[in-house]
């Protein structure tokens, strides 16, 4: 059989034969392409790396750079924590900046004994020697322990018993400066959530001395949770606040975070290590726009519990 001229299957390989060379054209340019974006990939890597070393030896160095621009001078800093370990595993960075400040009183408020497994005592000593080590004295310490505020991870407290105890301490220290977790907690463990919600209602009702600025501890996503140096110039450009530790201050908060003996297990011990909390906290000023959409949600939520 004849096409054009020329047998059938010549002419089918003439096609095969253009269809092949084709293909393998464009083999060869996708090759050069995946070649071309690994390299750049490579070198962007490379660059970005560079840049966050030298930025970090600049912040450890220089500590002008480490700090805030929108925290006013604080001289009497309340943190209030959910369980004993919580000032050592997230709230680091921010403590040790404040104890370091000769002009500044630090004050820990913490809202349970940490008594999940009827260690309530042992944790509570736990906490002072901790504190200890982070440079808060034992008279500034409270640790609360109220029936109502179990340690539990699904135990959301009472925002009003919470207020209240809150409110108290604010006043009676004289607080310029709270400093507490976000409304997701760091790790949306709910008794976190809890303290949040309680320092909102505060606000909302006008109850917050007026003095006092409220800054809460930023939760970051599970990958810049762990990309430690890594995160230093998102940080720069997502967060007006920020706190950054040098290696003398990790070996505190690593000595620190020992005193939790009963806590003091492999895993916990792979957070310190990587962990971007213990090189960097990033804080957010409460605002009051946002506290009363997040009051909102919160009653959505609870109505659909
Ligand atoms: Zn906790």
């Amino acid at each position: 059989m004849l096409l054009g001229g020329r047998p059938l299957a010549e002419h089918l390989g003439a096609h095969w034969q253009l269809a092949l060379s084709w293909c393998g054209t464009w083999r060869q340019r996708v090759r050069d392409y995946l070649t071309d974006a690994l390299e750049h990939l490579v070198l962007f890597a490379l660059a970005y790396t560079v840049a966050c070393l030298i930025l970090y030896a600049l912040i450890v160095r220089w500590r002008a750079l480490r700090f805030r621009r929108d925290v006013r001078p604080s001289r009497r800093v309340l943190f209030v924590i959910a369980h004993p370990d919580d000032e050592t595993m997230f709230f680091g960075p921010t403590i040790l900046r404040f104890t370091q400040d000769p002009a500044c009183s630090v004050y820990l408020l913490c809202l349970s004994t940490g008594a999940n497994y009827g260690m309530g005592k042992v944790r509570k000593k736990e906490l002072y020697d901790a504190c200890k080590v982070l440079g808060i004295r034992d008279e500034c310490i409270t640790v609360q322990s109220h029936t109502k505020l179990p340690d539990a991870m699904d135990t959301r407290w009472p925002a009003e018993i919470v207020a209240q105890i809150v409110s108290h301490h604010l006043q009676s220290l004289g607080i310029d400066t709270l400093i507490t977790f976000d409304k997701h907690g760091v790790s949306r463990h709910l008794n976190h959530c809890s303290i949040y919600y309680a320092i909102a209602l505060l606000s909302t009702a006008n109850k917050l001395p007026k003095d006092c600025q409220v800054y809460v501890l930023e939760t970051i996503n599970v990958i810049r949770k762990y990309w430690k140096v890594f995160d230093i110039p998102i940080c720069y450009i997502l967060s007006s606040v920020r706190f950054i530790t040098n290696a003398s201050d990790r070996r505190l908060l690593y000595k620190a975070m020992t005193q939790h003996k009963s806590q003091f297990v492999w895993f916990r011990r792979l957070y310190l290590v990587f962990s971007r909390y213990q090189l960097i906290n990033t804080l957010q000023r409460m605002d009051a726009s946002d506290i009363q959409l997040d009051l909102d949600v919160d009653d959505i939520q609870l109505a659909d519990d």
